[in-house]
């Protein structure tokens, strides 16, 4: 009997919608390794940033001292899926939009708890305003063609540096880039299949 290695997922679980992306890896035949605190890291063959609330996520992940020992294995080149608050994590700029409300001490929040910064893109989070804030949709994704997609108080590619690629763009605004080994979505793919799951695996991490 052959054994093939089994692709090795890290899913970061401080906070968020990480239930849903391990569930869909292990269907599709990963072996999944949740990520909550430093001794659960290891050399993954992919990483997942869930959607959730990307300022609680910045704070656990310091807090917790994961941010720069995981910050180091996606700038070395580990790919990664992130989805919603994790498109957040992975700019090197964030602005507020009109659903964000005035945060309370925003700028030393920022200062001490940094993003990854690892994509040279400008993100705003909560872009689609309170009301707004939720809505399926079905939207043209790059090598892939129609896919469902399920926005959550989503953030958007206000503006994409050199090098991103926009995968998938839904009235006008990015809501999909990729850059190098990231792939960052607005939506939650999660919750719509494994489509988009696949993809990754076939073309980013098997690449
Ligand atoms: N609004 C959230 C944030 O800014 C992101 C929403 C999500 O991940 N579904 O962190």
């Amino acid at each position: 009997m052959t054994q093939t290695k089994k692709t090795v997922v890290g899913v970061v679980a401080v906070q968020g919608a990480f239930a849903e992306h391990s569930h869909v890896m292990h269907e599709l035949g990963c072996e999944v390794v949740e990520i909550r605190q430093p001794s659960h890291l290891q050399e993954f063959d992919a990483l997942i940033l869930p959607g959730g609330e990307s300022t609680a996520q910045r704070k656990l992940l310091h807090d917790l001292g994961l941010f720069e020992p995981l910050r180091q294995q996606i700038e070395g080149g580990t790919p990664v899926l992130a989805t919603c608050a994790g498109m957040i994590l992975l700019a090197q700029e964030v602005r507020e939009g009109q659903g964000s409300g005035v945060p309370a001490r925003h700028a030393q929040f920022v200062s001490e708890y940094p993003t990854f910064a690892t994509m040279p893109v400008t993100v705003e989070r909560n872009a689609y305003g309170r009301q707004l804030g939720s809505f399926k949709t079905v939207t043209d994704f790059a090598g892939l063609g129609k896919v469902e997609a399920t926005f959550i108080r989503a953030p958007y590619a206000a503006q994409v540096g050199e090098g991103v690629k926009v995968l998938a763009n839904v009235e006008g605004k990015d809501v999909a880039v990729r850059y190098r080994n990231m792939v960052a979505l607005a939506f939650h793919p999660e919750l719509d299949g494994d489509v988009i799951h696949r993809w990754f695996l076939d073309e980013v991490v098997a690449h």
